[in-house]
């Protein structure tokens, strides 16, 4: 089973260390070719215009879309999640418009007020610590959409089929209860299309 995680800017190196550290040889993704052997992607945090820019720069975004698409499983995190979205408010663009949901960007102010906060995450972990960072807030989900997890009622996790997004940074804390979910996730993808 091989999980890329797209290496263009932000937090590659901490998504790599925790994949390894729940048994996972990661794959770092910077060109199409990359994508070949992939059952699973990973889109880090970081700045989701300099992500997007890049992905259209290097030859990323078409194929990654047509993987997600085709049923690949793809954790979208923070910036990631912006980047998966089908809708992004206040703007008619999308980047890769997979995952059915409407996403605020920077909803919880800026850098300064980045904070951390202990999640409920269905079916995935109790008392989970999440960091925000210039977070983006989900607020439309579409029916197929499950909410994994809300902060005081605002969506911060949500799962649609192989597609999960995260609002926050969960490669930053040693928590990877969140990483083994998208692995289980990987797994059954890869039986069913095997
Ligand atoms: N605010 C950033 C953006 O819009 C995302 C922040 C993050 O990934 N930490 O891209």
């Amino acid at each position: 089973m091989k999980i890329g995680v797209l290496a263009l800017q932000g937090a590659v190196r901490e998504h790599l260390s925790i994949l390894e550290s729940v048994g996972v040889d990661p794959v770092p993704v910077k060109q199409p070719q990359d994508l070949d052997c992939l059952d699973g992607l990973v889109i880090p945090g970081g700045e989701s215009t300099t992500i997007s820019k890049l992905m259209h720069r290097y030859g990323l975004m078409e194929p990654i879309r047509q993987r997600g698409l085709a049923g690949m499983p793809i954790f979208g995190t923070c910036a990631g999640l912006i980047l998966l979205a089908k809708e992004l408010e206040g703007t008619d663009q999308s980047h890769l418009g997979l995952l059915d949901i409407t996403v605020r960007r920077n909803a919880f102010g800026r850098q300064r007020e980045s904070f951390e906060a202990h999640l409920q995450v269905k079916g995935v972990a109790d008392n989970y610590e999440a960091v925000f960072i210039r977070a983006p807030l989900i607020i439309k989900t579409g029916p197929a959409v499950k909410v994994l997890s809300a902060l005081d009622e605002r969506i911060v996790i949500v799962q649609e089929g192989h597609l999960l997004g995260a609002a926050f940074h969960p490669e930053l804390t040693e928590d990877s209860r969140l990483h083994r979910h998208f692995v289980e996730m990987v797994k059954q993808a890869a039986s069913v299309n095997a």
